[in-house]
């Protein structure tokens, strides 16, 4: 077996990973999009790195963008084989999937008018939502920590790896050879205190690892320091400033464990009243999507459920849905809380907010995870003081607040405690993957001075041989 880093391998975005068996199938391990490269991300998202018609099979680790998104144009290209999930990995790319494609036709299409009137040749979208929804037919969902064989060669199953609902890590067995080798690949590996999802799980002892390192250079904050923080946040916005305070959340996961945190701070009556807007269609569908996989919650969330039956809902919230509303959001002086997505700032309806009131000081935005370089999150996170949004420039005003205590991205001690469960004399290698350069280059010495050996960061298009 051999494996070849084709995406996520120099950066954070647009997992993709290949698999060859020795008889020469070809099998994926996820298929994102680059996201938030600057000009470049469009033209590294239209070429696939590989031949879609040579695939036989793709394993998802989760529904993330940057881990699904270009999945429907590897279909667009011809790939007709199954797309192997978890059950809730398939219900969350059902809507974060068709949300992608609506992006990419609304792009084009404004850019095309542009176009039109310049006499220029038109441009197509990456994929429409056509090719999405042919793409959704070739899932087939799994249940976790369940066998499955591919073919003679190869089997896999999918372990609990809490980063978001659903998502999980890969373990492959080949069977090629007479002494089985094993593969597997974390994902993105979640938190032991996140708020909502079971923690991560322990998986069988593999001869090689793919493993992210995001925060392979942060320790983060403790989870029980978010419900103060926030509501210090909220009170010195909403209540001293009398300001609007600003949530760019992605639609899955973060504005769930936002709301959670606000739901706990309402049910022990310390969260002030003020007007709570969820501004974005897809969180709403996205908080209906977490709320119908109970079996991916934690025993301690399944035990609040006995005594709130929604902990996403609580009376000063709301889901706003139109676009006339969420201009109208724009007009309220009184202060408020407003979650929208998306989370990095790059795109969505939070881009408007941030426009209407970054440059007021009495406002506050709340960056609650990881924003690519090149993001507007990242330049607010970076503390730039003029920012562009929509082709004007801003001063930032706004007071900038930074929550790393929420991210669905374990730590670099998380991610050790993670590989805890490995044999460290067994491991032959382990490939640094998702992370940039120099959070790689530090976990790959905390892998070390840990006991592991052979830790490599593979380049874009690099190849191994596993044996
Ligand atoms: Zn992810």
């Amino acid at each position: 077996m051999k494996i070849k880093f084709i995406g996520a391998a120099e950066g954070v975005t647009g997992s993709k990973h290949m698999i060859m068996t020795n008889s020469g199938k070809q099998f994926l391990l996820d298929c994102g999009l680059y996201q938030g490269m600057g000009k470049e991300t469009d033209e590294m998202n239209r070429s696939l790195g590989v031949n879609p018609t040579e695939i036989e099979a793709v394993l998802l680790s989760h529904a993330h963008i940057d881990h699904s998104g270009n999945l429907p144009l590897l279909v667009k290209q011809g790939f007709k084989g199954k797309i192997y999930c978890t059950t809730a990995t398939f219900d969350v790319c059902k809507i974060l999937l068709m949300d992608s494609a609506h992006i990419h036709e609304g792009d084009v299409s404004f850019i095309n008018k542009h176009r039109r009137k310049k006499g220029l040749p038109l441009i197509k979208p990456l994929y429409t939502i056509h090719d999405t929804e042919k793409c959704l037919k070739q899932f087939k969902p799994l249940n976790f920590n369940t066998e499955f064989y591919l073919n003679d060669e190869l089997s896999f199953n999918f372990s609990e790896n809490g980063h978001i609902i659903g998502s999980s890590a890969i373990n492959i067995t080949s069977h090629e050879t007479e002494k089985k080798i094993k593969l597997s690949f974390t994902g993105d590996i979640g938190r032991y205190t996140d708020p909502i999802l079971k923690s991560p799980s322990v998986f069988a002892k593999a001869d090689y690892i793919i493993c992210e390192s995001t925060y392979g250079n942060r320790i983060h904050n403790t989870i029980e320091d978010s419900e103060s923080e926030i509501l210090k946040i909220v009170k010195n916005t909403c209540l001293d400033k009398k300001g609007k305070l600003i949530i760019p959340a992605f639609s899955l996961g973060r504005t769930q464990e936002i709301l959670f945190l606000l739901n706990k701070l309402y049910n022990k009556k310390l969260l002030p009243e003020i007007k709570i807007f969820v501004d974005s269609p897809l969180s709403a569908k996205a908080t209906q999507v977490v709320n119908k996989h109970h079996e991916c919650f934690n025993d301690e969330l399944k035990l609040y459920l006995k005594n709130d039956e929604d902990p996403f809902g609580f009376p000063n919230l709301k889901y706003i849905q139109d676009t006339s509303e969420s201009i109208a959001l724009n007009k309220i002086d009184d202060p408020c809380i407003i979650i929208s997505a998306s989370g990095m700032c790059d795109a969505g309806r939070v881009k408007h907010h941030l426009r209407n009131t970054i440059s007021d000081s009495k406002n506050t935005v709340l960056i609650t995870g990881y924003c690519a370089p090149k993001t507007l999150g990242a330049q607010l996170t970076n503390g730039k003081k003029r920012v562009h949004i929509f082709g004007d420039f801003f001063d930032v005003k706004a007071t900038i607040e930074i929550m790393h205590s929420l991210s669905a991205h374990a730590d670099y001690l998380e991610m050790i405690r993670y590989l805890s469960c490995q044999d460290k004399e067994k491991v032959k290698k382990i490939f640094l993957v998702h992370g940039e350069m120099e959070a790689k280059i530090a976990f790959r010495e905390k892998l070390i001075s840990e006991g592991y050996h052979n830790v490599i960061i593979p380049l874009k298009g690099e190849s191994s041989v596993l044996s």
